[in-house]
């Protein structure tokens, strides 16, 4: 019999078997995925048990849904695959975010920026 295949847990970063596996998932302004556009501003957490699930959780929960964080990171993610974009029309298109959207997110990242250097 083929081992069951492992899986991570977040919190811990211990290995289970894929049986065993606790999920949910979570709001979170981070998560973007190629070609799984539909799931935009979720994450799935794997964690050992339920535990480390609720664990996990609650550190989502206190994490702000920046709306901006998501459309920026829509863009990072389009710049980064597929053919070059150079417009923004372009990249309006390719990342179904209207033109004021690319802008906020554009402002929200320089912004962020700003403070991480100044936090240095
Ligand atoms: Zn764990």
């Amino acid at each position: 019999m083929a081992p069951s295949p492992l899986e991570l847990c977040d919190l811990c970063g211990s290995t289970f078997p894929a049986e065993e596996t606790a999920r949910c998932w979570v709001p979170d302004s981070s998560a973007v995925r190629a070609g799984r556009e539909w799931f935009d501003g979720l994450r799935l957490l794997t964690a050992c048990g339920a535990d480390h699930l609720t664990e996990l959780r609650d550190r989502y929960r206190r994490r702000p849904f920046v709306q901006e964080e998501l459309w920026a990171a829509k863009i990072d993610q389009v710049l980064s695959t597929g053919a070059a974009t150079t417009t923004l029309e372009q990249l309006a298109c390719r990342t179904g975010l209207h033109l004021p959207e690319i802008r906020r997110a554009v402002a929200w990242r320089n912004n962020r920026h700003r403070h991480v250097a100044e936090d240095s």
